[in-house]
């Protein structure tokens, strides 16, 4: 790299609105008209810029018939380097998920493809959801961490089995990857809309709930209306689901979350214990922690006749 090449690099980054291009890259490959509807800005404005960052070397562009994609072009050390210092600055406060009316269109569109994953997952489109994955990725931005693909976060959520909206549980789940299969999923039961989300890596703590302050907004929401004539949230048309689940998107997060740290939440991460062994009585696959003794048999808990299991 010489040092016209830098020269490029640093006043292509010198530009609000290509700084914003990079941190919108950083969700993956997108087209010239994506970001055109994403940034309300005209398609010529748009790819003005977006020639800018490639003559640097900053994106690269990919053809698809009529289609141009733009990604981020990371293929060096350097650039990768001022590329993340780029995405991590700009993160915070103006790119969090609809933390403020002027950006949140933005990150909504930038989190259309993980709404999709959530109402896939979850079965239908709802609110408290939609309220859930919010959340999660607000507490992933505060303890600035991703995703989990295993046990380095763990959340205790504190919905119950039972109250309405516990949908809110799968929104936390799609946001933060912790989920009841993997175990760092664990619920406490407290009938809130409410998670404390542990990264245990680097220990830090945060913990959001819900005020409640949408509720006469969302009340009055046909979905809500439907719902409460017992209409399965299935059987609402979606333009009427995403009514109420806008409001929830679009209201500012410091009005509807109490965003706290938390100190000492005392949490012990369970252990894995990776042995099982096959039920004397019953024949099936039993899990060590959960294994009981009856005489001379090593026996599962319905065949030793208890009527609860507990670990530890
Ligand atoms: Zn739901
Ligand atoms: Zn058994």
């Amino acid at each position: 790299m010489n040092t016209s090449d830098l020269v490029k690099i640093f006043k292509a980054l010198s530009d609000e609105t290509r700084l914003k291009l990079l941190a919108l890259l950083e969700n993956g490959e997108l087209c010239v008209c994506e970001i055109v509807s994403i940034l309300k800005m005209s398609q010529p404005k748009v790819s003005f810029h977006l020639n800018i960052l490639k003559d640097a070397g900053l994106v690269k562009m990919r053809k698809e018939g009529t289609r141009i994609f733009y990604s981020l072009d990371d293929s060096n050390l350097f650039k990768r380097f001022l590329i993340l210092s780029v995405i991590e600055n700009t993160k915070g406060k103006t790119f969090a998920f609809g933390s403020n009316q002027k950006e949140g269109g933005v990150i909504m569109e930038i989190k259309k493809d993980l709404l999709k994953l959530l109402f896939d997952f979850h079965g239908h489109k709802c609110w408290a959801s939609a309220l859930g994955l919010r959340a999660g990725l607000i507490a992933l931005r505060e303890l600035k961490t991703q995703r989990t693909g295993t046990r380095s976060l763990y959340c205790l959520i504190e919905v119950g089995h039972a109250h309405g909206a516990v949908c809110f549980a799968d929104g936390v789940q799609v946001a933060t990857g912790c989920s009841i299969g993997k175990g760092n999923l664990i619920k406490t039961l407290k009938g809130k809309l409410a998670f404390t989300l542990i990264d245990i890596k680097n220990w830090k703590e945060i913990r959001i709930a819900y005020n409640g302050k949408l509720k006469d907004k969302i009340a009055n929401t046909a979905f809500m209306k439907k719902r409460a004539a017992g209409i399965p949230p299935t059987e609402i048309p979606d333009e009427e689901a995403m009514e109420a689940i806008n409001i929830v998107l679009e209201a500012p997060e410091d009005e509807i979350f109490f965003i706290s740290p938390v100190k000492d939440t005392n949490f012990e991460p369970p252990e894995e214990i990776l042995g099982s062994i096959v039920c004397d009585i019953c024949g099936e696959w039993v899990s060590m922690p959960y294994v009981r003794i009856l005489g001379e048999k090593k026996v599962c808990i319905d065949c030793a006749g208890y009527t609860e299991g507990f670990e530890r």
